[in-house]
């Protein structure tokens, strides 16, 4: 006789999330003067001074 419980739960993995690029996003730190020191996801393809519109910064 065996007791096979069925565990659906196979500890999800920590949550990675992922730009529109399909890109892990990491975190940033903008030096800009308006946001001097603040933090941001961004993905691989962000770079600083990207323009918001385009696609080439996205979170
Ligand atoms: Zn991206």
């Amino acid at each position: 006789m065996e007791s096979n419980s069925s565990s659906g739960t196979t500890g999800s993995p920590a949550r990675i999330r992922l730009c529109e690029h399909s890109e892990q996003v990491v975190l940033h730190t903008s030096w800009t003067d308006r946001n001097a020191g603040r933090r941001f996801f961004g993905c691989p393809y962000w770079y600083p001074g990207a323009p918001k519109t385009g696609g080439a910064h996205c979170d």
